[in-house]
């Protein structure tokens, strides 16, 4: 059935007028309309506005009436970790009692216990804590969804996980994006040579011919990937039809972002520690530069530069990063809440940064991200009248509604 949302007090379009991203000074422009209606057919937004269409009563529509709230378009998270199996919550213990990321390895914590875990787990465990997770991160208002491999660290192990990813997509209400992350980190059994041939060798062909991922992306960073073995990976990926995204600068600052951008990153995340070199090279590149506070604020690390990025018009998405090892929550809410008040960023940057910037860093912000006619009409409605009261009454879900294609879901 068709849907119509009437009244609503505001509607938060994030239009792009047919931009791809917002950024700069575009990136607070969210363009709001008071007391309007949405109608969506056939899945698809095909008006939004004041005057309701003649005759369009006569339809047989599903209506909702939204007066005295506040419709978004659906969020989107366009970084996390959401299969995984066994918990890191000893390891949290530790940490916050001070002990040493060393004495934390020592005693069996770290990826180490979460790649163990996932290579003992059968697909179904794998699949029922993920598809718990995904519904979470639904019900604070996320209707697209990415997640990666990277705890398997072997062909058979990674090919499960994206297996489970793509058994979630025909399965759960919301649009999953799959990225293989086999260079997350190097696996105890085998030399970094062996490894590194593996994933290009083996796992890129085997994925790409499954179709199981449509990204690629590694952990460039010191002790991990080094800059030329990210490049290896990703231009061998580019070759298989896979599109990169990195997870860069979050320790160091060692030439990540420039080889991602040359491999043609759709977005580089993390960047919690920029030099004026980093920033000029993603200046004008088109990419997206995709924040993750939740990370820093549970880790108890630097947040990323937001303001330096955004003046330097460079277009901002925000993710949550949700993993067991540092940031152990599926809520954009809470994400949104850290970027207003660590990132400095204000309310309407950070509902682009959610919605059309995120959608970017996915590559499809053609179809979803904003409130337009011919969009997919997936929409949030909250049940407060003014948007800003969604950060302003912070850590409360006032979420009513979540639609997905013009069907309510959640
Ligand atoms: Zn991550």
């Amino acid at each position: 059935m068709d849907l119509l949302i009437e009244n609503a007090e505001q509607i938060v379009t994030c239009h792009t007028r047919g931009r791809k991203f917002k950024a700069g000074k575009h990136q607070s422009e969210i363009g709001l309309l008071k007391k309007s209606s949405i109608l969506v057919e056939n899945g698809k937004i095909s008006w939004v506005g004041k005057k309701l269409p003649r005759g369009i009563l006569r339809k047989n529509l599903l209506k909702i009436d939204a007066r005295g709230k506040c419709v978004l378009p659906g969020f989107i998270d366009s970084h996390t970790h959401s299969v995984f199996a066994g918990d890191r919550a000893d390891e949290y213990s530790m940490r916050i009692k001070g002990s040493t990321y060393e004495e934390i390895a020592a005693s069996g914590g770290g990826i180490r216990s979460t790649v163990k875990a996932v290579r003992k787990a059968s697909k179904k465990e794998l699949k029922d804590l993920a598809g718990r997770r995904i519904l979470t991160s639904m019900c604070f208002g996320v209707t697209t969804i990415e997640a990666k491999s990277g705890y398997g660290l072997s062909a058979a192990a990674e090919i499960k996980m994206l297996e489970v990813i793509s058994e979630l997509r025909k399965e759960l209400p919301v649009d999953i994006y799959a990225t293989f992350l086999g260079a997350h980190a190097f696996p105890d059994e085998k030399t970094r040579e062996d490894y590194i041939d593996e994933i290009m060798f083996r796992m890129i062909p085997a994925i790409t011919e499954k179709k199981l991922a449509v990204f690629i992306d590694a952990f460039c960073e010191k002790n991990y990937f080094s800059v030329n073995e990210t490049k290896g990976i990703f231009l061998q990926g580019v070759k298989y039809g896979l599109t990169p995204k990195l997870h860069t600068n979050q320790f160091y600052s060692i030439g990540g972002i420039k080889a991602a951008i040359e491999c043609g990153a759709i977005s580089v995340d993390h960047l919690e520690v920029m030099k004026p070199s980093d920033v000029s090279a993603l200046k004008d590149s088109g990419t997206i530069a995709c924040l993750l506070p939740a990370v820093s604020y549970f880790l108890d690390i630097p947040y990323a530069p937001a303001r330096k990025l955004i003046e330097s018009k460079i277009p901002v998405a925000l993710a949550t990063d949700f993993n067991p090892g540092s940031a152990m929550s599926e809520n954009i809410q809470l994400t949104m809440s850290l970027a207003v008040q660590l990132l400095k960023m204000n309310i309407e940057e950070t509902f682009n940064a959610v919605t059309i910037n995120a959608a970017a860093a996915l590559g499809v912000s053609d179809r979803i991200g904003s409130i337009e006619t011919g969009k997919q009409g997936d929409l949030l409605i909250f049940d407060t009248p003014a948007y800003s009261d969604i950060l302003y009454h912070f850590g409360v879900n006032q979420l009513w509604k979540v639609i997905k294609r013009g069907r309510v879901i959640c």
